[in-house]
């Protein structure tokens, strides 16, 4: 059964939520940098947010990707994709419904893998929105090939010793607890070799050696930190799920992340697309507005079919997760979604600058801020090239390989096997042989 409408009761709250995001959140956009959101020590900003949690809380949508056993809605992906299109025009609206990365994956593995003390410890306040939390896997060597992991944790008989570095570890300077990934065991492959651990940031050995920010920021205001582990001390009380279990936890995490953030880019095209048209709808050059020019309508009609194409593949992946309950059945699709949020964020902020002539470059418009989100949703959680390999294998294992020399839809086998199938009919009058009999089959 195919059905684009969406349910009237669930619809009220898609409209509340739009009102609200566009008429509370939006301002804050305009406000503070865009990391700001995880700063837990910006007064301003937290008073701003917590009557705004408070709303959210009271209307029954704060963390709707969570089951209610831990608080959430129990939203499917279907739903939660119709909400994070509206949540995404804004890099606040997510901590304010309680739906931010990388808090929510982090929360995610907790729930699956925590025992209950680190349950009480972390997880309840993370999933109140009390504290905010960091996930620690890429080194300064390499992110996308986890083969070139060095960061270690050794067992002394005391328990265990961290060392090493990790890179880009977003929000470790605010965040209460970080989850890093380590190699424990170095004689069997890396994906069987290697642990998560829950380490609070204010262990003894973890150091800030700085914190990089995105380009344009100024270094003050970075937010992803090169940390260095200078034999930190853990207990097997730390491990986050049992030893070697790192990558099943980290995909545990990966897989809903990855298709929300692409939920978010929907609704952050779409914001720069409204404003596309709005500028075109506005400016006057050489006689006419933008918008009468072919050469911008051509532009309007091509970043709307991007979006558009876009939004429809991410609805279809929510919709097949909620389906068949099996990230791996739709990991292909869930890497299409990624791809195609690079591709499509980096048009649609494009476009606005191009649109906006020198305002659009300038620091006056926050396009520069969406393009480089951009560029960094085809890198984090995995570059682009690293999910058209996943894509291209599981599309190739669905299609076997030809069974002789020639293609299967090769025209003369192909014409002997119809010729068979509709032998009567193709001896009627007027029917001309062609590829008919000619064939190897
Ligand atoms: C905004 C942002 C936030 C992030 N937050 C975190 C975080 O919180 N925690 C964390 O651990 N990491 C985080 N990362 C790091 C992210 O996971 C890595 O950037 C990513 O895994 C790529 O690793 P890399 O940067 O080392 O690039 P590399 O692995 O060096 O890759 C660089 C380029 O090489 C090419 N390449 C790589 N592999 C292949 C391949 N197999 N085939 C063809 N070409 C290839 C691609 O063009 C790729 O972009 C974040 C990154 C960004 C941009």
């Amino acid at each position: 059964m195919w059905n684009f409408e969406t349910d009237p009761d669930f619809q009220r709250k898609l409209d509340w939520i739009t009102h609200f995001v566009r008429e509370e959140i939006e301002p804050l956009d305009y406000l503070f940098p865009k990391d700001e959101t995880y700063n837990t020590r910006n007064e301003a900003l937290m008073t701003i947010m917590a009557p705004l949690k408070q709303q959210v809380r009271a209307q029954g949508l704060w963390a709707c990707h969570l089951p209610p056993a831990l608080g959430g809605g129990g939203w499917g992906q279907l739903e939660l994709a119709l909400m994070n299109e509206i949540l995404g025009r804004s890099f606040f609206a997510p901590t304010i419904f309680g739906t931010a990365a990388p808090d929510t994956g982090n929360a995610e593995i907790l729930a699956h893998f925590g025992n209950p003390a680190q349950k009480a410890r972390f997880l309840q306040p993370l999933l109140d929105g009390d504290i905010v939390s960091c996930f620690s896997m890429t080194e300064p060597q390499g992110g996308a090939d986890p083969n070139v992991f060095t960061c270690r944790a050794e067992q002394d008989g005391k328990g265990w010793v961290l060392r090493g570095e990790k890179w880009f570890a977003s929000n470790a300077r605010w965040a209460e607890f970080l989850i890093v990934m380590a190699v424990t065991d170095t004689t069997v492959p890396i994906h069987r070799g290697a642990s998560m651990f829950i380490v609070p940031t204010n262990t003894p050995g973890v150091r800030t050696i700085r914190n990089a920010g995105m380009a344009f920021e100024q270094p003050e205001h970075g937010a992803h930190a090169y940390l260095a582990f200078d034999d930190v001390r853990l207990t097997d009380a730390d491990l986050l799920g049992q030893p070697g279990e790192a990558f099943k936890i980290a995909q545990t995490r990966l897989g809903g992340g990855r298709v929300h953030h692409a939920m978010r880019t929907v609704g952050l095209a779409r914001r720069a697309f409204e404003a596309v048209c709005e500028r075109a709808q506005s400016r006057q050059t050489q006689g006419t507005l933008l918008a009468q020019k072919q050469m911008v309508q051509d532009t309007i009609a091509e970043l709307w079919l991007s979006i558009e194409q876009f939004r429809l593949l991410v609805l279809q992946t929510a919709w097949k997760i909620d389906r068949y309950q099996d990230y791996n059945r739709v990991r292909g699709d869930i890497a299409a979604a990624k791809i195609l949020s690079e591709r499509v964020m980096v048009e649609a902020a494009s476009k606005a600058i191009h649109l906006h002539g020198a305002l659009g470059v300038s620091n006056e418009m926050l396009f520069g801020e969406w393009l480089l989100w951009g560029h960094a949703l085809g890198l984090a959680d995995g570059p682009t090239e690293v999910h058209k390999i996943t894509l291209a294998k599981q599309l190739l294992r669905a299609s076997p390989a030809a069974v002789d020399g020639f293609p299967s839809q090769h025209v003369p086998a192909g014409a002997a096997r119809a010729a068979r199938k509709y032998a009567a009919a193709l001896q009627l009058p007027g029917h001309r042989r062609g590829w008919v009999g000619t064939g190897s089959d």
